[in-house]
């Protein structure tokens, strides 16, 4: 069940309705978090926040009904999972006490501590938490944009693009060429685009057995890379074909064209695409620059808490942030948002504040159950004057590995996305007390 306006509205005291009314004294006493985004970051902080103090009012602001995963969705996209397996509902966080409010934040006004929202209410916080993910930068590819995204899909926010670029390569015709345009840094889930090109090539292989895949990148090295290169050659030697941006090419995608397919760099090559994923540069998710938190692109946090630099008793979690050497991950962003949580419960109760420990894993799937990992622990410090998050205990999977390594290392990884968003989505709490009245 989801809480909705009117539950709402009768339930939180939105300012609408409780202007001019006296209030029982428990509502005022009660402090009010909430948090815009229900990814992740969004929904780790508001599930801690509430487990460890029940007293205090919760609201997660989330458009979507349901939640499905960009972690995963390339395996969707190879065939090793099905859409629904990685689409989550709030139901748990409802029955977790937590309000869940399906509307999208249009307004932050950090003066007057109220989040306007697109159906008309207003709801108060004392702490914000900021997690909106990414928006996608349209204007940084000429002639791409929304309506492109429709015909040539990036599907690097999962959901109807996710199934669109799947609906592509299944309708596409065996022989037709698949090209892939990928940014440069920063971006979510550094190892993802590679990842997505093993699960491509291996549906190509598969089930096109004709086809090819392109890959256009705007960098010159990539994460695991070793490990994805060997992949590539032992894998789908003769299906992927890989352009690195290099001192002669710049395989960087400047130009596409909806109509014909053509997707040109900026040194000059164009290659007619079948399919075309078009994954440009991205920046964080729109409501985080109208709350005034980013610098640049994205929002500049202090590492020992994640709380926003520029704006008082506002914090910002996950992909939005500058995490410095962090990734933008949803394992990171959930470390993130435990940090919060426990900062935010200190702040609000006496209770002690405990020092933020960040950690981050990135599993990526090579081909059937072989997958390989990169990850590390994380202190908060300063460097060159500016909040860093240095890494340490760093690890990551090698060329040459045991294929019973790496079969290992694969069911780690499906172990972890099970309990990770069972977690996540609050999958194991009853239908008890909490529930909203
Ligand atoms: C192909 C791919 C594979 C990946 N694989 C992995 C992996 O294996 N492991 C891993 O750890 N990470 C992986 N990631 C990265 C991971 O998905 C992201 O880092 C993670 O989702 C970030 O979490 P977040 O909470 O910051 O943002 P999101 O998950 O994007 O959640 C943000 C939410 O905020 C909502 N929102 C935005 N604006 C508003 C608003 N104004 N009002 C209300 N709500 C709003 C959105 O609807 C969204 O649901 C992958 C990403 C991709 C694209």
């Amino acid at each position: 069940m989801s809480f909705n306006r009117r539950q709402f509205t009768a339930g939180a005291g939105l300012i609408v309705l409780s202007a001019g009314l006296p209030r029982p004294a428990i509502a005022q006493a009660a402090a009010k978090v909430v948090i815009i985004g229900g990814g992740p970051g969004g929904a780790t902080v508001a599930n801690q926040i509430k487990s460890a103090d029940p007293a205090i009012e919760v609201t997660l602001i989330e458009p979507k009904e349901a939640f499905t995963s960009c972690f995963y969705s390339n395996l969707f996209i190879g065939g090793f999972r099905s859409f629904a397996s990685i689409t989550h509902t709030y139901d748990g966080l409802v029955r977790r006490g937590i309000r869940v409010v399906h509307d999208t934040a249009t307004v932050v006004d950090t003066a007057g501590k109220t989040i306007s929202l697109s159906k008309g209410a207003k709801v108060p916080y004392d702490r914000l938490v900021l997690a909106p993910g990414i928006d996608i930068k349209y204007d940084s590819i000429q002639r791409y944009s929304k309506e492109a995204a429709e015909i040539m899909p990036h599907a690097w926010q999962a959901g109807p693009q996710t199934v669109l670029l799947k609906e592509k390569l299944l309708t596409m015709s065996d022989g037709g060429v698949v090209v892939m345009a990928i940014p440069g840094n920063p971006y979510r889930c550094p190892p993802g685009p590679y990842e997505r090109a093993c699960m491509i090539a291996h549906f190509l292989k598969t089930r096109k057995p004709k086809s090819k895949l392109i890959l256009f990148d705007a960098k010159t090295t990539f994460s695991k890379q070793p490990v994805f290169e060997e992949a590539f050659a032992e894998y789908y030697k003769d299906i992927i074909e890989v352009n690195l941006t290099n001192e002669i090419d710049d395989y960087a995608v400047v130009k596409v064209d909806p109509s014909t397919g053509d997707v040109t760099t900026k040194s000059g090559r164009t290659e007619r695409a079948a399919v075309a994923n078009i994954i440009p540069a991205q920046k964080a998710g729109g409501i985080a620059a109208m709350a005034g938190c980013t610098e640049g692109d994205w929002c500049v946090i202090n590492a020992e808490n994640f709380s926003s630099v520029k704006v008082k008793d506002v914090y910002v979690v996950g992909d939005a942030a500058i995490a410095s050497d962090m990734p933008k991950s949803a394992y990171a962003a959930a470390s993130q948002g435990t940090v919060v949580a426990s900062d935010i419960v200190a702040d609000l109760t006496s209770k002690p504040r405990t020092p933020g420990k960040y950690r981050n894993t990135c599993w990526s799937m090579l081909a059937p159950e072989n997958s390989a990992k990169i990850g590390a622990d994380y202190t908060a410090g300063i460097k060159d004057g500016k909040p860093h998050l240095d890494p340490h205990d760093s690890f990551v999977s090698k060329a040459g590995e045991s294929a019973e390594l790496r079969r290992e290392t694969y069911n780690e990884s499906a172990a972890w996305y099970e309990s990770f968003t069972n977690t996540l989505f609050a999958k194991d709490v009853q239908a008890t007390a909490g529930k909203v009245q």
